[in-house]
Parts: C-alpha cells; structure tokens; sequence
C-alpha cells in the first residue's frame, strides 16, 4: 500500500471513529470493526496497537476504556485471523514444494531405470562382495540370461577360460579402491556355451566418504567386430592361395622364438626345383594347384604343433622350428620334407614330379637378427640349387662370411678403381740354367682400405662376374707395360719379359684385341717383351675371335703363355693348335717333385713327356712353384727352360725388380736372390 492509499484508509477509518464516538449508545461494534480494519489492511507492524491505543486513548474521552477495548479487541481477532491465514500459506507452499520435489526424484529415478533397463548397452551393479544386484536386459540376454537369472550369479562366475589373470588382479585392485576404472576387452560364456566378446567397462561407485559401494559394469557385444578384425588379421597372415601363413606372420613367430636371445631356432628354407618350367609347360593354374598340394605336405611335415610352415611367395617356404635339440633335428625336418615331396603330384590328371633344394640353418637369437637368419637360410637354400638341387645343405659359418665379404668386395670394387687401390707385384721368372733373370710375372693385389692387401684369388672372379674384369685388365696391362718400358730404357741389354695374366673374359671382348696394340704403341716396349698368361680353361672357352686375336698378338711378336698347365684338361695335342710360345707347369705338378721322398716314377714320367712334347713342338716351359732346390735340380735335369716359385724369388714391388736388374752379374750370370 502506498503512503497515499494507507492516508485514505487512515483518514476513512478516522472518519467512522469520529463518527462513531458522537454516536449513543456506546458504539462499540463500530469500533471493533475499525481495529479489525486496521489489522486486515495488514497494519500489523509491532507498534501499530501501541500506538494507535496511545492516539485514541485521548480521542475517546470519558469512555475510552470500553473503545479502546473493543479497538483491540477487532484489531486483535482480525490480527490473529491473519497470522493463521499467513501460516496456512506458508505451510501450504512447503507440502507443494515438496511433492513437486519427490514428483521430480520419482520422475528422474523412472528416467534412469529406463535408461538402465531399455538402454543397449548391457549394464549391471554388483556390490563389493562381488554379488550382482542389477543388470539390465541387454546385459542378460548378450549372455543369453534374464536379468533375474543373473542376479542370483557373483561376479567370479563370469570368468571365462580366455581371461588373462591380469584381469581379475585388476578387478581385485578396483575392489580395494585402488582404482576408480578399469577397461578391458572380455569374454563371457554364453549359456549355449559360445563366447561373447565385449568391451567391458568397469567403475567403482563410492559413497559420499569415498568408501566404494558398488561396481557399475557396461558392457558392449564386440564379438562381430571382434569377428571381423580376426579375420582381416588372418588375411594378412595368411597365404591366399595355399593358406598357409604368410611372410608377416612368419617374421611375428619368428621375433616370438627370438624373445630369448639364448633360444636355439631352426629354419628350413624350401624351394621348389625348376618350379618355372611347370608354370611354363602346364599353365599358371596347374602351377597353383602345384603350389597348393605341395603346401599341403609340407604342413603335414611339421609335426609339432610349434612347427611353423609358412608360404614366403611364389614356390618358396619355409619351417620355422623353435628350439630345436639339434642341428640334426631341423636337417631330420629337410629330409622329410625332401621326402614328402618326391612322391608324384597329380595336378588335373598330369603326374608331375617335382624336386626341392633346402637351406638348413639352426641358430640363436644373439648371433643373427631374424632378418640375416632368413638371409643365410636362403644363401643356404642357393648352396644346395649350385650342389645338384634335390638336396639340403647346411649353413657353414666359414663360407657364408667368405661370400658375405665376397659381396661387399664386389660393391667396393668401383670405388678401389679411382682411389688407385690396384697395384702390381711382380715375381721373377729366371732361366733353369743359370738362374738368370729372364721375365716376371705381374701379379695383381688390391690393398682394401680395411682388409689390408688381398691377393688376386680374392678379387679376380668376382671381377670377372661383376663385369669389371675389363677395367681390372686395362689397368693391370697399362701398369705392366710402364714397368717394362722402364726397365727396357734401364736395361736395353736384358730388358725382362713381362708376363701379365688375362682372363676368359677379357680375351672375348672384342675390343680387347685394340686396346692391347694401343697400349703398346702408347708405351713403346717392343711388343716380344710382353708375354699374355692364359689359363687352359681360357684358352678351351677361346674360339672364334678371341682365338683370332691371340693369333694377331702371336704375329706381331707377343708371346703367348699356357698357365696352369695340368691343373684342366692337360690336352697336349691341343696344344699344336694354339699361338703359344710358352707352357707354364702348374703348381701342383711340381709339388709333387717337391722332396725325394715325394717323388715317384710316374710323375717324373709324366713330367718327361710333357716337356718333351711341348719342346717338340717348338715352345718353352715354364715351372711355377718351384720352392726347393731339389725341384729345381730336377726341372733342370728334365730339361725345363725357366722357373718361378719361393726357392729363387717371392713376388715382390717393381722398384725391388729393378734393383734386382742392376746388380751385377757374377760369373756371367745374374744369380738374384
Ligand atoms: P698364377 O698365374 O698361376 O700365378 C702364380 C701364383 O703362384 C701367384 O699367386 C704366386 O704368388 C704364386 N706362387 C709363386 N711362387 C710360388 C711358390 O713357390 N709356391 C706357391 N705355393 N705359390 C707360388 P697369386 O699372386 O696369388 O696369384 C694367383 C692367381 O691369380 C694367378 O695364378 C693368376 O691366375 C691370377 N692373377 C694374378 N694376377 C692377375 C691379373 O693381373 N689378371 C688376372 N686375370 N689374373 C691374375
Ligand atoms: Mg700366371
Ligand atoms: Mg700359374
């Protein structure tokens, strides 16, 4: 009420007072009722009685104590009429304010049961002495259950064979609030007896002192994902075509069987021999039939459920054999499978026999990564296809590491080339007779910037199968004729003849012929103080036009050299054919002569004929290796022209050479030592 409106109401209430007050008799029902006006007009501030007594008690004159009574009285009964209205309010609004509050609890408490009950995703409570309160309908029938055939399990009866202990130690810590969730991928028992895969999710419910009160699960069904992911992961680890595992799924077994760096592994690396010709001749489609059956037996070879049988691509597998007793064990398995295979196949009618070449290795983790075991199980495999095929051959350390250093040798060769890593030694050849120094075999070495200086045994075939034997060759042939011209300005009387060995390859090359005119032409040594070794071997391989320009060489005054001779075919009616000048006795002939004791008729026999021959036909012999005086005394009596070997000189650098030339001879001879 505004100040306004409670001057009216006064002013009014004043008005009837005064009016009532000059009123007889005593007016005391007016009065009463202003008081309760007063008090209904909510005038009921704690002085308003007071006060309004005080005022009127001096307006009502003579009978004031009657009024005022009856005043307070009506505002008394008015006020108290109020006061009870105003608690009934009050009290009215609290019991609405409370069932609006239990209707909302009781609405929300139906929501969550909905959810809980409808929802999709299977949920359940259990408490922590691990009895299941609750699970809701999706829970209970993933596993094929009702909800209250489940609330009479405990949570220990859900184990299922696939659980890892893991798991229940981390249900176990969850239970003591050392967690508050734990996710984990689970397995249930359905009660037809499948497993259902979930995602399972659980969290520790607590109470308001942290204490835990429950367990709340959800579960997801993943089984279909879990399905399909399975099925894709054994795509990838499977062979289409035979099934068998593949390569990934090899290597992850065989990192397993390498986890301990102390376990043994054994491997069998199986190829099928001349598996191409089949392809070739039968068709691609009989090709895979081939490739399915023989998978087939080779699993059926790996008789231990450890045995891995895997397919590495086209007509190559392999055997992975963990922890083998033996070496003999994982060769026991190449047998088998050698064996297995050599029954006939039938492929759409066709019996076809077909062989396999094996690598047989057995190892430890702490040798070889899985990748150099499979490596040296393949080299191994390649062992037994140069051996004849239809075989296994066993991993040799030795030669693995020899053609190991082979193949990096071979890498580095481009390289030695320009940092001039080649270099020549020469060894001495000198005259039976008097021991004089007439010529000197150039021998190529390579000093390898870590292995030091390799012999020629080292280097030369690799050269000659990386194609660089051409390049070896030039470098060799321009070294040796520098070193002669040399020596020819130094020497002019008794200028050596240098003789500088060539391989097969070199000679096929049709341009070799020009290269080593221009050489000589480039370098000036007369062309009869340069002497070409050729092995036999070269010499059979020559025909045509290698022949051709040996020939040319022969003519212009080069001599021509048989190397080795008696190590091929020792072909003495060969020899006539050829442009020779000189048969060069191999090694081991003249070993055999090396001692008394090792001497026997036939071998100074054949020594006899050989030379005699080769004398016959107008040619001179050279014995090499010649390391004892009693050889040399022989070679002499026998009528062998030159020699080299230890007994009279080692190879040795060209400056060496050349000292040699200068001393001066004793006796009329050069008797170098
Ligand atoms: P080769 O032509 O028969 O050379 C003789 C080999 O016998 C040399 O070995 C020499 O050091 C060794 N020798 C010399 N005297 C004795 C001895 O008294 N006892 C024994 N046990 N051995 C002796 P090297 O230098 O290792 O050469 C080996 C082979 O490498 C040579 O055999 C030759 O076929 C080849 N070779 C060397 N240099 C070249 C080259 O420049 N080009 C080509 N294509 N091949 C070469
Ligand atoms: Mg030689
Ligand atoms: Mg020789």
């Amino acid at each position: 009420m505004s100040t306004a409106q409670a001057q009216l109401l006064l002013t009014e209430l004043a008005g009837e007072l005064g009016d009532a007050a000059s009123g007889s008799p005593l007016p005391v029902d007016r009065v009463e009722a202003v008081g309760a006006r007063l008090a209904e007009s909510r005038f009921v501030g704690s002085e308003v009685l007071g006060r309004s007594v005080a005022v009127l008690g001096g307006y009502f004159g003579a009978d004031a104590s009657e009024l005022l009574a009856a005043f307070t009285t009506g505002y008394l009964r008015a006020f108290r009429a109020w006061l009870l209205a105003e608690q009934e309010s009050v009290r009215a609004a609290e019991i609405a304010a409370r069932r609006a509050t239990e209707a909302q609890l009781r609405d929300s408490e139906a929501r969550l049961r909905a959810v809980f009950a409808q929802a999709g995703v299977g949920t359940g409570i259990s408490d922590m002495s691990g009895r299941i309160i609750e699970v809701n309908a999706a829970f209970a029938h993933m596993l094929g259950y009702e909800p209250a055939e489940m609330c009479a399990m405990a949570v220990p009866e859900l184990t299922h064979p696939d659980d890892p202990p893991e798991m229940w130690d981390l249900y176990a810590s969850l239970i003591r609030g050392e967690h508050d969730n734990v996710q984990v991928e689970k397995a249930y028992s359905h009660r037809l007896g499948h497993a259902v895969w979930t995602n399972l999710n659980v969290s520790l419910i607590r109470d308001a002192d942290g204490e835990p009160q429950y367990t709340l699960v959800l579960v997801e069904d993943i089984s279909e994902r879990r399905a399909l992911r399975e099925r894709l992961h054994y795509r990838a680890h499977h062979d289409q075509l035979t099934g068998l595992p593949n390569r990934s799924r090899f290597f992850d077994a065989l990192s397993v069987a390498f986890a301990d760096p102390s376990a043994r592994v054994g491997l069998c690396y199986v190829d099928l021999d001349h598996f191409k010709s089949v392809n070739d001749t039968f068709g691609h489609a009989a090709g895979d039939e081939l490739l399915v059956q023989a998978a087939a037996r080779l699993s059926a070879c790996a008789s231990l459920p450890e045995h891995l049988v895997a397919r590495m691509g086209g007509d190559e597998f392999v055997v992975l054999i963990p922890h083998p007793h033996n070496l003999g064990e994982v060769a026991g398995l190449a047998r088998t499978v050698l064996d297995a295979l050599a029954r006939p196949f039938d492929i759409h009618g066709n019996h076809l026999t077909i062989t396999a070449s094996i690598g047989v290795i057995e190892d430890r983790g702490q040798h070889r990564t899985a990748d150099e075991l499979l490596q040296a199980a393949d080299t191994t495999m390649y062992w037994a296809k140069a051996a004849g095929r239809d075989r296994y051959s066993v991993f040799d350390a030795d030669r693995g590491r020899r053609e190991n250093t082979k193949a990096e040798l071979s890498a580095a060769m481009p390289a030695s080339f320009t940092r001039g890593e080649f270099f020549l030694d020469y060894q001495p050849i000198v005259g039976l007779g008097d021991e004089r120094l007439v010529a000197v075999e150039a021998l190529v070495r390579w000093r390898h910037p870590e292995l030091g200086v390799l012999p020629p045994g080292r280097f030369v075939d690799l050269a000659e199968d990386n194609g660089h034997i051409d390049a070896l060759g030039a470098l060799v042939l321009e070294l040796a004729c520098r070193d002669s011209k040399r020596w020819h300005d130094l020497f002019p009387a008794h200028t050596p003849t240098v003789s500088v060995n060539v391989s097969a390859s070199e000679v096929a090359d049709p341009t070799w012929l020009g290269r080593v005119q221009r050489m000589i032409a480039e370098t000036g040594i007369p062309p009869d103080r340069l002497q070409l070794e050729l092995t036999e071997r070269t010499f059979m391989e020559a025909e045509g036009l290698p022949l051709q320009a040996l020939r040319t060489l022969s003519e212009t005054g080069v001599r021509i050299a048989i190397d080795d001779f008696g190590t091929g075919y020792s072909n003495l009616a060969y020899l006539g054919q050829l442009p020779l000048h000189v048969v060069k006795l191999a090694g081991p002939f003249v070993q055999r002569i090396r001692t008394p004791e090792t001497v026997n008729r036939t071998d100074l026999l054949v020594l006899e004929t050989i030379i005699g021959l080769t004398h016959a036909l107008g040619l001179t012999v050279t014995a090499e290796c010649v390391e004892t005086a009693y050889q040399a005394e022989r070679l002499r009596n026998l009528g062998c022209d030159t020699a080299q070997g230890w007994h009279f000189h080692r190879p040795m650098p060209a400056h060496r050479i050349t000292d040699l030339l200068a001393e001066p001879a004793i006796d009329g001879s050069r008797r170098p030592r």
